[in-house]
């Protein structure tokens, strides 16, 4: 019998030094994030990847690689395995043939967040979590809050005032206990992170805990499952905190490592910003392992309004080691790349997956991407949970018995 979970103990990345994951965790003593590692020896000796196909459409088929040891915790929505389609018609105007969508837009909570969440709350329910606290701009607020109400732990979620209205309901029709605040993210952070050290609350900040992250690189499980355990060339994700290209980064390390990736090597990896709020496109200009906050930053793709991400580090190694790209996006582009997915495709997709669309074209336009490669542009989240982003112009309304 193989075990639920090979998680072996949660590692620093800048300092090396070991944690146990059956206690609670958050940033290492030297300040630097934590990441989970795995007996992946023995996930290879007893674990084919050929059972996943046989299991629900959920995240938690990878149960192996994720960190939970009991399936008694496991706090699930049934999120995950979300579709990866082909857009031929997008693609033919992009003069990209093998152009696809990772749709992240149909999963439960409406955003990718649900997945870091999932993961997150379980492992927190497992290690005994009553009350837990974090900085949102949005999204991961909603997520967490609606499967903290599924764990039937208290969650304490600060948001910027001008973040998406949805998610602040999302919250609320949760039980969350919600503040708003007149300020970024950067700004919520600091509030959270006095409340966390006043009451002895478990600190579910992006990359403060470790388990996030573990629930985000399903994505990047799912891709290679999806192409038939073969890697695309290259990935576009939306990158604010980062964590979901980090997490698709050591997804693919992990597969690797298994011997379960059939052909090539990694896809290039591209961190997709707004002009708005670019500090990982600078530092990667640069040449930089790190990035500087990114003073005033403004955009309507809320998700990547991030101007300093404690895991910038992470990020920029994984673009560098894959030789990849990170490119900024005007609002411009990306309202209309929105409208451009919606018109040629059906999906209506949030305006942070809009901007990886944009990038998908100009880098077409560029020449860093070829005509036949595959390329996946990843959407995270649904348009519908952004309203306003749209707007409406030149429709008549009619009286009734009027004609058309
Ligand atoms: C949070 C968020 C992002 C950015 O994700 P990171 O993993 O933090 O980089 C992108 N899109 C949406 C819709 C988000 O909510
Ligand atoms: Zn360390």
């Amino acid at each position: 019998m193989g075990n639920y979970s090979y998680i072996s103990h949660v590692e620093c990345p800048k300092c090396g030094e070991h944690y146990e994951d059956a206690k609670i965790n958050q940033l290492c003593a030297c300040g630097s994030p934590l990441l989970a590692r795995y007996d992946l020896e023995k996930v290879k000796a007893n674990v084919s990847r050929d059972c996943f196909a046989t299991r629900k459409n959920s995240l938690w088929r990878y149960h192996e690689l994720l960190p939970v040891h009991n399936e008694k915790n496991i706090v699930t929505l049934g999120e995950g395995m979300t579709p990866l389609e082909k857009l031929p018609t997008l693609g033919a105007a992009y003069g990209l043939t093998n152009l696809y969508i990772k749709d992240e837009g149909v999963i439960p909570t409406g955003s990718f967040k649900t997945r870091g969440a999932s993961v997150g709350i379980s492992k927190a329910k497992e290690l005994s979590v009553r009350h837990l606290a974090m900085p949102t701009n949005g999204n991961a607020g909603a997520a967490w809050a609606l499967y903290a109400a599924k764990a039937n732990i208290r969650a304490t979620i600060v948001m910027p005032v001008d973040a998406p209205e949805m998610t602040r309901k999302e919250v609320y029709v949760a039980g969350g206990e919600l503040y708003l605040i007149n300020g970024l993210i950067s700004d919520a952070g600091k509030t959270v992170s006095n409340f966390i050290q006043q009451n002895g609350i478990y600190d579910a900040s992006t990359l403060k805990e470790p388990y996030r992250i573990e629930g985000k690189k399903t994505m990047g499980y799912e891709i290679v499952e999806q192409f038939g355990w073969k890697v695309p060339d290259v990935i576009l994700y939306p990158t604010g905190g980062g964590v979901g290209i980090i997490g698709i980064y050591k997804a693919l390390f992990e597969l690797k490592q298994l011997g379960w990736i059939d052909n090539g090597k990694l896809p290039r990896l591209v961190a997709v910003q707004a002009e708005g709020c670019a500090p990982i496109v600078e530092a990667w200009k640069n040449g930089e392992k790190e990035s500087r906050f990114f003073e005033n930053s403004k955009t309507s793709a809320f998700g990547i309004n991030v101007p300093k991400a404690i895991g910038d580090f992470l990020v920029l190694e994984a673009i560098y080691h894959t030789n990849g790209c990170a490119i900024a996006i005007s609002e411009n582009d990306l309202i209309e790349a929105q409208k451009q997915v919606a018109s040629l495709e059906g999906n209506f997709i949030c305006p942070e997956g809009a901007a990886t669309f944009a990038a998908a074209r100009i880098l077409r336009e560029q020449g860093w991407l070829q005509s036949d490669e595959t390329v996946v542009c990843l959407n995270t989240g649904s348009g519908l949970k952004y309203p306003e982003t749209v707007q409406i112009q030149g429709i008549k309304t009619l009286l009734p018995g009027q004609e058309i």
